[in-house]
């Protein structure tokens, strides 16, 4: 099998625990499938971008010995490729243009919500605009038993979506001109040819959409493994904004241990000695022998 697999970092911040657990579960598959492992750079979302995350992001992976086996790819750059599936979306009549202002739809939202119905974005402008100017693109959902997406995920099992009644028809293009990441995503993964999307389980609720997507454009769809966000003692997913902290490049061995541990994966198990790797060759060997142990690798 041509396995290729990837880790998508947004550079909103420095890499933290949450996000090297997602490096690590993802670099782990590909080694243990003898795969390929890419980086790309999800740098398209202007307002949350940091500067210089990116290259700290980059920086700290080489350090945690995660080597991408090809050059990144920074989605900035690939701002041609969007405009282009959007184009065949078009002309294939599966989007359309959207005229809402957020207000619209948090007022008809909280109407469905009184009525006890869908909080899905209720298709206003699918049957044209209505004299109001375009702001968004939207994917016109399919209806009724075609709207059921289901896929196995690798580590959460069987999961399903009702497109129509719980999301909507969902934002391609966006209003501020910015292109959404359910686009993005689903054209970069295809263009790399990525087999297996191993991720963070916050991601879960947007594989449907982006199912959906694939078949709207005609490319296959990979293999999903959504492996559990690490959460602050709130609860809460970590991230910069619940005050996670950047990792200590002194001490990869110790991050990566936590991050394994979090992954479930008995590393002095399965070293066979009983004893805590001293090196990150050592750490890589015995992660990636304990992560074949325990998850179902594709044939
Ligand atoms: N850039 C996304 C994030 O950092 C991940 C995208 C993905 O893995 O599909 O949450």
């Amino acid at each position: 099998m041509n396995y290729r697999g990837r880790f998508a970092p947004s550079p909103t911040g420095p890499l933290h625990v949450g996000s090297l657990v997602s490096a690590l579960a993802s670099w782990l598959d590909a080694r243990a499938h003898g795969g390929t492992w890419l980086v790309r750079v999800e740098d398209i979302d202007g307002p949350r971008t940091v500067p210089g995350a990116a290259q700290d992001i980059l920086a700290t992976l080489e350090r945690f010995g995660m080597r991408a086996d090809e050059p990144p790819v920074w989605q900035s750059t690939r701002i041609a490729r969007y405009q282009e599936a959007l184009e065949q979306l078009k002309a294939a009549g599966f989007v359309y243009p959207c005229g809402c202002t957020r207000k619209e739809i948090a007022d008809s939202l909280l109407h469905a919500h009184a009525r006890n119905t869908t909080l899905a974005y209720p298709g206003t402008c699918r049957n044209g605009l209505h004299g109001k100017p375009a702001r968004a693109w939207r994917l016109r959902v399919p209806d009724g038993e075609a709207a059921v997406v289901g896929f196995e995920d690798r580590w959460q099992g069987k999961q399903t979506q009702n497109l129509a009644t719980e999301v909507g028809d969902f934002v391609l293009r966006r209003a501020d001109d910015q292109w959404a990441y359910q686009l993005a995503v689903v054209v970069d993964d295809a263009d790399a040819g990525i087999t297996h999307i191993v991720r963070g389980a916050d991601l879960l609720d947007s594989t449907a959409r982006q199912i959906c997507l694939q078949r709207c454009l005609g490319v296959p769809t990979p293999r999903y493994l959504h492996v559990p966000v690490v959460t602050n003692e709130q609860g809460e997913k970590l991230s910069k904004q619940t005050g996670a902290t950047a990792l200590d490049c002194q001490e990869p061995l110790q991050a990566l241990m936590a991050a394994a541990r979090h992954l479930g994966l008995n590393l002095e198990e399965t070293s066979g000695s009983g004893l805590a790797p001293t090196t990150l060759d050592d750490f890589y060997a015995a992660a990636t022998a304990a992560w074949s142990k325990k998850i179902r690798l594709s044939t």
